[in-house]
């Protein structure tokens, strides 16, 4: 048990002081030297993460973007996904997943999620194929597995019902990059990667950023056009409708310097999450989530307990000055935007109760053994008290 006053640093959601002193001077001589060329578009350090991202997650192409929504909707684009056309996505994600299928003019199909891994439950995908196949009105043309909280998605399994049904896939690892699953890097688990740089991602930029990772050079080619609006050989060539999403060469400088650490960041998620596994670990009322190998973006319990709602433990937890989050309160087929579909997912029981019993304690690698024992502390009696 901590003692009553023990003095440590405030706990935080996201320590990005912390960050900053353990990369030292590297940030600001990266930040300079884009001051010193002054290519802010497109310049050499944009090529040189796109290397650096390519290599690490093992993959041919890195095409780096504006935004991690626009690596989901470039990638929809380049495989020509419109008007008529099925897109699955999990209920219980960030609404940019399916928001960028919908703005394309094709419709997002809820699929549900699993209780223990919060990702794409198969089954329900399955499910949700064959009623738009008998349906017959729309074509099933891609999923988009969701590696929710850092934990990459069940992609074995997914990929075997795509290649069933003729399905591509799509990864959404706008919270996972940095995992890996069974040794292969997330970037390389699905046919193209959509990942995010906002700042609280686990590789997260001072600013808007984003990437797709793809071996498929074809794939590649498209989408270096289409984020230049649509350019040929030539940058006045229109020769398709594009967008303009290129990520600013300040934030790929910033990128880079962060890349110095994200190993050991990584790493340091790891062990803040087994810390409070182990020390959650038989707390009746509360569920952990597993511990296979995350870029634990966030780590969410799930609160079970009988009489202590998840609102009733996050003001507790409040109360003793340790910050939660809820990721997130709605699922998408209950959202406004969503639920005038035909595809609202009455099937996605599991999504719209993890709305309400989901809620995610301070997680960064700079968050050390002292201050996680005060969380654990905190939760056991916080949750006992109910
Ligand atoms: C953050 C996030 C996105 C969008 O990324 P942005 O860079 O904010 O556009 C998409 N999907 C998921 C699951 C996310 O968490």
């Amino acid at each position: 048990m901590s003692e009553p006053g023990e003095r440590t640093a405030p706990i935080v959601m996201l320590d990005l002081d912390a960050q900053q002193r353990a990369i030292g001077p590297v940030m600001g001589e990266r930040i300079a030297q884009v001051l010193a060329h002054g290519k802010f578009i497109l310049g050499p350090e944009v090529q040189e993460l796109e290397e650096a991202l390519a290599q690490r997650a093992g993959v041919r192409h890195v095409i780096t973007c504006a935004n991690g929504t626009d690596a989901l909707q470039l990638i929809l684009m380049a495989w020509g996904v419109g008007p008529g056309d099925a897109v699955f996505v999990p209920s219980f994600t960030f609404t940019a997943t399916a928001e960028v299928v919908a703005l394309l003019g094709a419709t997002p199909v809820f699929c549900d999620v699993r209780e223990d891994t919060f990702n794409l439950d198969v089954e329900s995908l399955e499910r949700e194929v064959v009623k738009v196949l008998e349906d017959g009105r729309l074509i099933p043309r891609a999923v988009i597995p969701v590696d929710l909280f850092g934990l990459p998605a069940d992609y074995g399994r997914i990929q075997a019902v795509a290649d069933k049904y003729r399905l591509r896939v799509l990864a959404d690892a706008a919270q996972s990059f940095g995992a890996d699953s069974d040794g292969t890097a997330v970037g390389a688990l699905a046919e193209a990667t959509a990942t995010s740089f906002f700042p609280a991602k686990p590789l997260g930029c001072y600013g808007d950023g984003g990437a797709v990772f793809t071996d498929d050079d074809d794939l590649a080619e498209l989408l270096r056009s289409i984020r230049v609006h649509g350019k040929g050989t030539d940058k006045y060539d229109t020769v398709r409708l594009g967008m303009n999403s290129r990520l600013d060469t300040l934030q790929a400088a910033v990128l880079l310097a962060k890349l110095t650490v994200f190993d050991e960041e990584i790493a340091g998620r790891q062990e803040v999450a087994a810390r409070y596994s182990d020390g959650l670990e038989g707390v009746s009322g509360i569920a952990t989530p597993p511990r296979d190998a995350s870029a634990w973006a966030q780590y969410t319990l799930r609160v079970t307990h009988p009489s202590t709602s998840r609102d009733e433990l996050g003001s507790r937890l409040a109360a003793a000055g340790i910050p939660t989050a809820v990721y997130y309160p709605r699922a998408l087929h209950d959202q406004p935007a969503f639920s005038g579909s035909d595809w609202t997912a009455p099937d996605a029981a599991t999504s719209t109760a993890l709305a309400s019993t989901v809620l995610s304690l301070p997680m960064h690698p700079y968050l050390d053994a002292v201050q996680s024992r005060i969380v654990v502390d905190a939760v056991r009696l916080a949750i006992a008290g109910g």
